[in-house]
């Protein structure tokens, strides 16, 4: 193996502290997270390994009113809940554009389709880019919590980009250990706004028309 390429590392490894000029120091890991929701368990399960910051980077929320919701929801949560007080939050830039550019020919596609690769393509990218700007030792992503999400995918994704960036990737499978239904309980217990849909406005169609279809029987 090259020594020189960024290491992959396996979330079931214990990774806690990294010898930095003479001192032992958690490293830096970039999370990127979509929603409250899905970061409960992951801030939970990571609390301790990692010097953590949330990056909130989601051009996919295609309707600001939405987007906006879920940012206050995260921050809540992050100043609330007392495993997340050493966690830090920022937030990328606001650009559905750049969402609706890559998704041009795709809207059709339904959830964990093509347009999905992309979308996670797009977030992860910028998560990298970032992490490597600002000094992190690594990134890693909340969505593998989600049953709609393609873990496979993320992680195919996160090993790429972190050959492009030069920057160490967290490959992760957080639905693993019941941590979906985690998510569930502590959703529940800080009362945290859980949309029904994922974020795009043909996400917030198909979840329209499931309802109807329900409705229907
Ligand atoms: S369904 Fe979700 S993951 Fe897929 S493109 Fe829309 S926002 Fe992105």
């Amino acid at each position: 193996m090259d020594e020189s390429l960024p290491t992959v590392r396996n979330i079931d490894h214990k990774y806690i502290v990294a010898e930095k000029e003479g001192k032992m120091e958690k490293e830096k890991l970039l999370l990127h997270a979509c929603c409250a929701p899905c970061s409960s368990y992951v801030l939970e399960y990571l609390e301790g390994r990692y010097d953590i910051t949330v990056f909130y980077y989601n051009p996919n929320i295609t309707e600001v009113t939405e987007y906006e919701k879920r940012v206050n929801e995260i921050t809540r949560f992050i100043n609330e809940a007392p495993f997340a007080k050493e966690v830090k939050f920022d937030e990328g830039k606001y650009e559905p554009e750049l969402f609706f550019e890559i998704s041009k020919g795709l809207e059709n596609e339904p959830e964990r389709g093509k347009r999905c690769y992309k979308c996670y393509e797009l977030r992860l990218d910028e998560t990298a880019r970032y992490a490597k700007e600002n000094g992190f030792d690594l990134f890693t992503t909340t969505l593998s919590i989600s049953p709609h999400k393609n873990a496979e995918w993320l992680n195919e994704i996160g090993v790429r980009l972190s050959e492009k960036y030069e920057m160490d990737y967290l490959y992760s499978n957080f639905k693993k250990n019941n941590g979906y239904s985690r998510s569930i309980e502590l959703s529940k217990e800080y009362n945290l706004y859980r949309q029904n849909y994922c974020g795009c406005i043909y996400s917030k169609a198909e979840s329209i028309k499931r309802e109807q279809n329900k409705n229907k029987i």
